[in-house]
């Protein structure tokens, strides 16, 4: 079950940050991680998501390489879904085909305490089967549409999760909710969906004291002023 806590851990949304983490700005200004976070998705918005996906896009793993990543999990802790999550989960087909990952990312439900999701080795998202159970389909593709955004930046967050750089965590998070608000845009989907399900998990997590990690977190007041300042973006875009 540790095993699962520590692959889980990797790359997941929604732990609730504490006040005072390294890192984490106390005063009304944005930080340096939002501030370049919003440099990098106007860029996105000036040349538009879609381009940016087509730049971007990055091949799936091979099926066997996927199997071999599956097959390295830890059993502990791995539960079969019921009919009512399959369908649930169903959901997620629509943001995998935006990004180009329909029928190459493999789901598993797992059982832990707090309300995770993260992407293990960019093709296998992990849920908790609390996360699951506190957020509706809409949600649960906006989750998503966060988590399939890291594909973007795996080596950038590897190397900065192992160097412990705190500030770009965060940056790349934002950055990811940035590109999330702009997958829900192209899906018809609005941002309030994002901000549900983020304050969903976060709230059910300090709720039941259910930290990981937190020095990487931005808190959830932070995301959720980002991601109105991103969907903001967007609009204006339109007019
Ligand atoms: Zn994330």
């Amino acid at each position: 079950m540790n095993r699962v806590i520590v692959l889980i851990a990797c790359c997941c949304l929604a732990n609730p940050a504490i006040a005072g983490d390294i890192g984490e700005q106390q005063t009304a200004g944005p930080s340096p991680a939002e501030t370049r976070a919003r440099a990098f998705i106007e860029g996105v918005v000036s040349i538009g998501f879609a381009e940016f996906r087509r730049r971007n896009n990055t091949e799936p793993l091979s099926r066997e390489a996927r199997a071999a990543i599956l097959a390295a999990l830890p059993p502990q802790g791995a539960l079969v879904p019921t009919r009512a999550e399959r369908t649930k989960l169903a959901a997620l087909d629509q943001v995998f085909d935006l990004y180009n990952r329909l029928g190459a990312v493999d789901v598993r439900v797992v059982d832990l305490k707090p309300a995770l999701v993260a992407v293990h080795q960019r093709e296998i998202l992990l849920i908790t089967r609390q996360a699951l159970s506190l957020v509706s389909p809409r949600e649960l593709q906006a989750i998503g549409a966060h988590e399939l955004a890291h594909e973007y930046f795996w080596k950038d967050f590897d190397t900065a999760l192992n160097a412990n750089a705190y500030e770009r965590l965060q940056e790349l998070e934002l950055m990811c909710d940035g590109l999330a608000v702009m997958a829900l845009q192209s899906l018809g989907i609005g941002r309030s969906h994002l901000i549900n399900a983020a304050t969903k998990l976060t709230r059910y997590n300090e709720r039941t004291a259910a930290r990981i990690m937190t020095s990487r977190q931005v808190s959830l007041e932070r995301r959720v002023a980002f991601i109105k300042q991103v969907d903001a973006l967007l609009a204006a875009g339109r007019r």
